[in-house]
């Protein structure tokens, strides 16, 4: 029966219901094993298995939601200025990483002035790809900039497609917003990434309704899986964590439904999860480097590099090459 769901996925874009059905009979590890089979073996085929390097600057702005997000565990700094920007640029280029993404806070009022400052310096200096995160923070007119100065996606974060859930979790965010941001960039013709967060409290129904909501974009370039993690107050602080078993399996279909998507892991999840996300046809982005401005905690395997004060590379790509050499992949 289940075998006959995966041959009528192979056979033609599955629907809504098809895929619905697919995330709910994988509950059972038998079943899930021939899903992630059928989901890797569509990645080998249409994007290939080498998996390949990103790096992030983060907090680059302090978030200005209010009230703040109730799972959040962001620790607002003041902007980053452009000297130190660059000096993170410069540091993750010497190590080798062509791709980055800029992430920070979210502004209601609009970050234009500032991402676009940054950008600008950025580009006088490296033609490294750039992608940007900053929630709903800017306009359209933005956007075109931000296109003129080659950035080459831009991220809007829905998290979840249920309106209200999406309101209890982020009650100073909008939904309405971060989906326009979405149809601004599909308008404008710039790439685009979308997340989801698993876990959160959405149903198996959102989380398909939210992958076909994300395939329709033209645009689309790559959704990342977000695996809800409590922290340790506020007011999720009690919230179950997410099973790697819901990412794995929801990333398996989105394969399914969007076979030439990039499917990478997002918060929530470790350089432990990636065995998991690779096996249920994840691929092929892997976050290698990140500067921070939060002292990050020494672990074995992860190079922590001084930048300047309150600021520092954590770069785990070591340990991400070991894990991936003993699946017998390689990186680019
Ligand atoms: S958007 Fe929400 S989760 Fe993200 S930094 Fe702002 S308050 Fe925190």
């Amino acid at each position: 029966m289940f075998d006959c769901l995966i041959e009528e996925a192979l056979a033609e874009a599955p629907t809504h219901e098809l895929a619905l059905n697919i995330l709910k009979e994988s509950r059972d590890p038998a079943n899930a094993q021939k899903l992630f089979q059928a989901a890797s073996a569509l990645r080998d085929e249409r994007i290939g298995r080498n998996l390949w390097w990103t790096a992030a600057i983060e907090g680059i702005l302090p978030c200005r939601l209010r009230p703040i997000c109730g799972y959040c565990s962001y620790v607002n700094h003041e902007k980053l200025s452009n000297e130190s920007l660059l000096k993170a640029l410069k540091a993750l280029e010497g190590l080798g990483f062509r791709h980055l993404h800029l992430s920070g806070g979210t502004s209601p009022a609009g970050y234009d002035a500032e991402i676009l400052s940054m950008v600008e310096a950025m580009r006088g200096v490296s033609d490294i790809a750039i992608e940007v995160n900053l929630g709903p923070s800017f306009g359209r007119e933005t956007v075109r900039r931000l296109k003129d100065l080659r950035v080459s996606c831009i991220t809007s974060s829905l998290e979840t497609i249920n309106e209200e859930v999406f309101q209890q979790a982020k009650p100073g965010d909008s939904l309405q917003s971060r989906k326009a941001l979405l149809e601004i960039c599909e308008e404008e013709g710039v790439p685009t990434r979308g997340m989801l967060l698993i876990g959160l409290g959405e149903s198996e129904d959102d989380r398909i309704r939210q992958l076909f909501y994300l395939k329709r974009l033209k645009g689309l370039r790559h959704i990342r899986f977000s695996r809800f993690n409590p922290t340790a107050s506020g007011r999720y602080s009690s919230h179950p964590r997410c099973s790697p078993w819901e990412v794995a399996r929801i990333v398996a279909v989105a394969r399914l439904v969007m076979p030439e998507v990039q499917l990478g892991l997002a918060a929530g999840n470790s350089p432990d999860d990636i065995p998991l996300w690779f096996l249920a046809g994840g691929g092929n982005q892997l976050l290698g480097a990140a500067a921070v401005r939060k002292t990050p905690k020494s672990q074995a395997g992860v190079d922590v590099i001084p930048i300047e004060e309150g600021l520092w590379i954590v770069n785990r790509t070591k340990l991400q090459e070991r894990y991936i050499h003993e699946m017998g992949l390689g990186t680019c």
